[in-house]
Parts: structure tokens; sequence; C-alpha cells
């Protein structure tokens, strides 16, 4: 945390006895970036970067956020989405030293005096058990990586001081047998614990967050569906908690559609809207997308009959093909049966696209190339500027290319996707959603992250003027420490006015840059 390598200066050298140790030039962080920048640029795969740049988080944590700083574009995919999937899936072969708290099903009972021994002033702590980890599945104690990566985000984006951050990783076993059997596998070798002792196990472990650093928010990061939900309703007013996979995710997607929204000319309370996959991403989208409407003054019937939700059994009806209370509320209602199933079954995503004619598609199904050409020409045909965003990751999972939806669509459609990818301006990525929520909550103190701080947030961004490129649904990357700030705003104002809490002296907007720190070195000799 302290470290400057050879940018201590003389007057530090000498106090802290590091003559010698140290070759005889002083430099800059300027200079120091310019180096490991240099050093990283002529490693060859993402992973290598990627290891490089956790050595160097390891060993000189400010100069690592400089670094981010000056090269976040380039740097982002290595230290998140997509190579930190990698890093988790090869976490026990390249582990090296600790970072973050393992805190293993064999420590139940033991947690308070664990998180006893950890430092004072933690305010954000980024928890995961490991068991659906991206796209990759139960990764055990490698999913550790998410944790770290998230707050290194957190610190990057929204000045965060990574000494108050805090990864932690709930081992509660892994399923992934191959794992159990890897010798060098180091988490607890042990098939995953489940129903009431997981449940009492992640009770103990909250109300030891509780106790320990009761003003800390609680980031849950990739749980497994069913477990996913059931912690938030569980502990979101408990303690300022939210899920990033569920929240930051509907936040990130609502922000884009509002944004298309705009660029289309279109207006969401009017127009049909269709999703693709009705699973945890997708519900959730569509449920902060019926508040969103609502608090524009469209009814909840009309806002929610405005969608249409497509699963593995085709488009989703009530009484017929609905497997979830997230999906209830997107089915078609029963008494559309008739229409929809002449044929004996529902509609399929391109007879439904033909019949309904969307204007937005959405895509959270995991499913590779499911928008193909006649899906999007259908599209086109039907609408000026279809809205189509295939959001799932990875690449190798997205419903279709940004370049291949505008080929298709001759260049008119609006496009946001989920991966990096060729052609597209705008990655919908929750990295211009959580950082901002996180840091909002912290600077205003709230007791609660409600929903009407997310819709806010997403309002906030999808406002934002985008200079660089008429076609992007945000702006760049290197903006993402402007947007945390204007995404903070947005909560801290949803606080004063639904929770009562009142406003500093100086104003938000002051609060939020005074609780920001930033990567330069502090100086230890005068
Ligand atoms: P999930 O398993 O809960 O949901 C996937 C849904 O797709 C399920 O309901 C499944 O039945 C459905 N599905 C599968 N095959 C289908 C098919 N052939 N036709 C129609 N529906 C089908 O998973 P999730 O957590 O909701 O994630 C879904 C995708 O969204 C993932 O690829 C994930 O990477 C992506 N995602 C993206 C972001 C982002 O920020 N861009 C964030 C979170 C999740």
């Amino acid at each position: 945390m302290l470290n400057k390598g050879t940018a201590f200066t003389e007057k530090e050298r000498d106090a802290l006895g590091l003559h010698g140790i140290l070759p005889h030039h002083v430099s800059t962080i300027e200079d120091q970036t310019v180096r490991r920048i240099a050093v990283l640029r002529s490693l060859k795969t993402p992973f290598e970067k990627y290891a490089f740049l956790r050595d160097l988080q390891e060993t000189n944590e400010t100069l690592f956020y400089a670094v981010l700083a000056k090269h976040r574009k380039e740097l982002l995919p290595l230290i998140y989405t997509p190579t930190v999937g990698e890093a988790c899936v090869r976490f026990s072969e390249i582990y090296r030293r600790p970072r973050g708290l393992f805190l293993s099903y064999p420590m139940k009972g033991r947690l308070r005096e664990i998180l006893a021994g950890m430092p004072d002033g933690i305010r954000v702590v980024c928890a995961t058990d490991g068991e659906r980890i991206l796209g990759l599945g139960d990764q055990g104690a490698g999913g550790m990586g998410i944790p770290i990566g998230k707050l290194s985000l957190y610190t990057d984006c929204a000045g965060i001081d990574p000494a108050t951050t805090l990864p932690i990783l709930l081992d509660t076993g892994t399923d992934n047998s191959e794992l159990r059997h890897d010798p060098l596998y180091v988490g607890w070798r042990h098939e995953r614990v489940r129903g009431a002792q997981y449940d009492a196990f992640v009770d103990e472990f909250v109300e030891a967050i509780r106790e320990r650093w009761p003003e800390a928010i609680l980031q849950w990061e990739d749980f497994a569906g069913p477990n996913a939900v059931a912690l938030l309703e569980r502990y979101r007013n408990r303690l300022p908690s939210f899920n990033d996979d569920i929240q930051g995710t509907a936040a990130t997607a609502l922000a884009a559609i509002l944004s298309a929204e705009k660029q289309a000319g279109i207006d969401l309370a009017e127009s049909a809207i269709m999703l693709f996959g009705a699973g945890a991403a997708g519900c959730g989208i569509a449920a902060l997308l019926i508040e969103a409407l609502e608090q524009r003054g469209v009814s909840r019937e009309q806002a929610a009959g405005n969608i249409y939700a497509i699963d593995r059994d085709g488009l989703l009806i009530e009484d017929h093909n609905v497997e979830t209370a997230g999906q209830a509320l997107v089915a078609r209602p029963a008494c559309e049966k008739q229409r929809w199933c002449a044929s004996g079954k529902a509609p399929g995503l391109l007879e439904a696209v033909e019949q309904v004619g969307p204007a937005v598609l959405i895509g959270t199904s995991g499913q590779f190339g499911a928008f193909d050409e006649q899906v999007v020409r259908s599209m086109a045909r039907q609408q000026g500027q279809p809205i189509i965003l295939p959001l799932s990751n990875p690449v190798s999972r997205s419903e279709a290319t940004a370049a291949d939806i505008l080929e298709w669509s001759d260049g008119r459609a609006v496009v946001g996707t989920g991966s990096p990818s060729l052609g597209a301006a705008t990655q919908v990525n929750n990295v211009y959603i959580f950082p901002g929520i996180g840091l909002g909550a912290l600077v205003s103190g709230t007791s609660q992250i409600t929903d009407e701080m997310f819709i806010e947030a997403a309002n906030a961004l999808a406002s934002l003027g985008i200079e660089q490129d008429a076609a992007a649904l945000f702006p760049g990357e290197e903006t993402l420490p402007q947007i945390a700030g204007v995404v903070a705003l947005a909560v801290c104002r949803i606080a004063e006015r639904d929770l009562g809490i009142p406003a500093p002296p100086d104003g938000w907007q002051a609060a939020i840059e005074r609780y920001r720190w930033s990567p330069v070195y502090r100086n230890y000799a005068d």
C-alpha cells in the first residue's frame, strides 16, 4: 500500500534506510508508468498481462492504479472481463500470495474471530461463493478473482481508497469435481454445502461483517441464480447491500435501453420490447424497465404489456410455460394463449419477431448466434432503427456480433453488446454503474440500496451527452471516473429524497469529490 519503488525521494531514503536497496535515480510515478506499460505490452497473452498486473498490485498499489488510470481502456479487459475468467479458472495454478479473505465452511463458528484480526476501516466488501463465475460455472475458491477485480474497479473508477476494500471468498465447497481432484486446488475439497447449513454460514458471515464494520456496504457477486435472489432479498434491508449480477446488470441494460430510445427517436411507453432468455439477468432487466416506465406515469399493466419474453419453450405465456416468479412478471396473460398457440405451441424468436415487430430486442440467453440474419433482417424491415442488444457474455455466448447486426440492418440498428465486439461502439458493461452505486452509498451513508437508486443511476447514465461517437450508447471508458461521480450523485439524491438523509452543508457533489482517493504518492519524510 505504501511502497513507491524507485520513486522514494532522497529524504525518504535517508529516513527509511533505503539507500543501496534502490538504484540511484529517483523516478517519478509518470516514469514508472511508462516503464510498466512497456513491459506489459511486451507480454504475449492477456493472461500473462493479467498476472503481471496482479503482481504490480501486490507490490506497489499506488503505481498499479496510476497505470490503470492512464491506460484504462487497454487494461480494463485484462483486470476484469474477459481475462479475469481465465484467472479464476487458473487461480490455483498461479497462486502466489493471499489477497482478500477466505472464509471456509470448516471455520463456521469462528468467523467473528477471523474478522477481528482484519484491519479497521473496511467500507466495501465484495463477496462471492464462486458457484457461477461469469459464464464459467463453479470455480470454487478460484472465484476470488472476481471480487478482487471488481474492487480494483471501485478504486479506479469511483476512487474508493483500496485500503478500505476487502474481497471475500465464502468457500462452501465446490461441485466441480475436476477442481476437487486437482492436486493444486487451494480451496476446501468438499462438495458444496447447501440448504440450512449454507444459510446459517452466510448468516454468521453477514452478522460478523455488520458487527466488525457497521458502515461497510456489501456487494454480492457471482452466486448461482437461486442463492443470488434469496440472499439479496434476505439481506438488502439489513445492511446496505446489492447484487451486481441482478441489479447492476439491470440498471446498466436499462441505461442502454434509455440511451438507445433517444437515439432511435422512439417512445418506450409505446414500443414492443422483446426479451430473449428470461433468466436472472433478463427478468431483472424487465422488472427494472417496468418500474422505470411506471415512474414516467405509464401504468404497470401497459408497461408489462409492452414486453414479450422468450425462453427455451418459446414466448412465455401465463399458465402455459412459465417456471419462475421472474418469468411470471413478463409473461403474456393467459387470455392471449389462443392467439399465440394456434399451432399448439408458443412461437419461437423468429416467429415472434415477425408477428410483433419489436422496437427493442434484448439477448440474455447465453445462446451464441441466436440473433441470426433472418431475425435481424425482420426487425430492420419493420423498424426504422431497431434497437438490438445482445448482452450475453462471453463472446462465445453472444447472441450476435455488432458487425453482423449492422450489416444485416444496413447500418441502421442501434447496437450494444455485453462483450467487447468488433464494430460496436458500446459495451454494455456493469462497470458503468456499480462503482458509482458504491460511492454514492458510502458518501450518503444510506442504510439500504434501493431499486429507485438503480433507476435514477440508469437515468443519469443515459442522459449523459456523448460527444465522441454518435453511435455510442455510453461515453467512452476513459470517462468512467466522471460517470461514477454522476451515478453517485444520483444515489445520494435518492437517499436524501426517499430516506431523509440530509445533504452535507456544501452539497453532495463536494462530498463525493472529497471522498475520492487518487493514485499519487504520499510524502513520508516531511
Ligand atoms: P440464466 O441461466 O439465469 O438465464 C438464461 C436464460 O436463457 C434461462 O432462462 C434459459 O432457460 C434461457 N435460454 C437458454 N437457452 C435458450 C434458448 N435456446 N432460447 C431461449 N432461451 C434460452 O443466466 P443469467 O444470469 O440470466 O445470464 C444470461 C446471460 O446474460 C449470460 O450469458 C450472461 O453472461 C449475460 N449477462 C450479461 C451481463 C452484462 O452486463 N452484459 C450481466 C449479467 C449477465
